[in-house]
């Protein structure tokens, strides 16, 4: 999901509400990635800046559209940039992550989701030039904040908490990447963490440029909202959920980073219009579940929206 500010994410949840969905769970909003009763439908009226978001990006609608160009896939195109290229992959592990093999586990996806028959689904997004995504992602490093901002983070403390890995070094500053701010199980984000929202990306001007990041927390802080199961296949239930999160934001932050390229008629980007289905699973004697391989590990990952054949919902493409 995408939000920009907390009054977009508000309106959004009136329109979500109102409109009601295909799926009667509906009951939030913005986000993505609540579950169960929230399935994550995300909505958003319609794309535009977010007074947030700094003059910097804030184009809007970018030029040259007016009007969608529907794709007969469910999912139309509204003229803003993909993320073309190797998208790479910053975490930025927030609070504290002792003892807690998270890092391992998440670190395995980074490095194994790109060239991914899953990840492929994205490949089928293009711009005004017909330039594809790639099926390309590369792990590109990481790093820690102990607290800088607290236990409880606004939407603006999280994008300082990227803005201060950037400025300090810790991490590039590179736009074609997306930053992950991975949260603890004690720390929790303000504008609706566990409640309205598990994840969600967006962007916004950091060293002059258009940096595009994502917020996910920790599932344990809240697993009957935003974990698909409590027992992992890795054996760790938050991490485990992370893992189908952080997929959801990536493949959303590649084909609309700026919000003003790839989502439909409802304001649902790609993996919004499959949150929470996972198509055929294996269940392994620990009782946990998983419907894909990436690298040596199992996940329970989210399908993504395929944009060819009159677009489904799929786990591999
Ligand atoms: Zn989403």
């Amino acid at each position: 999901m995408h939000r920009v500010t907390q009054a977009t994410l508000a309106i959004a949840c009136l329109t979500a509400l109102c409109a009601g969905s295909a799926n009667s769970s509906v009951v939030r909003a913005n986000d993505d990635e609540l579950v169960p009763s929230g399935k994550g439908w995300g909505e958003r009226p319609a794309p535009g800046p977010g007074p947030g978001q700094g003059a910097g990006q804030g184009k809007g609608d970018a030029p040259g559209q007016g009007k969608p160009k529907p794709s007969g896939n469910g999912i139309s195109y509204h003229g803003g940039k993909l993320i073309l290229g190797t998208t790479k992959i910053y975490y930025i592990w927030y609070g504290n992550w002792a003892g807690n093999d998270a890092p391992t586990i998440l670190t395995d996806l980074a490095q194994n989701i790109g060239n991914s028959a899953y990840y492929n689904i994205n490949t089928t997004y293009y711009d005004g030039s017909n330039n594809h995504v790639a099926n390309s992602v590369a792990y590109a490093g990481s790093t820690t904040d102990a607290y800088s901002r607290g236990t409880s983070l606004s939407d603006s403390a999280i994008q300082g908490v990227v803005s201060d890995a950037i400025s300090q070094g810790r991490v590039p500053k590179d736009t074609n990447a997306v930053y992950f701010v991975l949260t603890s199980k004690d720390v929790t984000a303000s504008s609706g963490f566990c409640t309205q929202y598990c994840g969600w990306h967006t962007h916004g001007t950091i060293g002059g440029l258009d940096i595009k990041y994502s917020f996910v927390g920790n599932p344990d802080r809240c697993p009957s909202a935003c974990a698909a199961q409590t027992i992992g296949p890795n054996n760790n239930a938050g991490a485990d959920g992370m893992a189908s999160i952080i997929a959801h934001e990536l493949e959303e932050a590649v084909t609309d980073p700026d919000l003003n390229a790839w989502y439909d008629t409802r304001g649902q980007e790609n993996a919004d219009k499959c949150a929470w289905t996972f198509g055929s699973t294996t269940t392994w004697p620990s009782g946990a579940k998983s419907n894909m391989k990436l690298g040596n590990r199992n996940f329970l990952i989210q399908q993504n929206w395929v944009n060819a054949n009159g677009g489904y919902c799929a786990k591999a493409y």
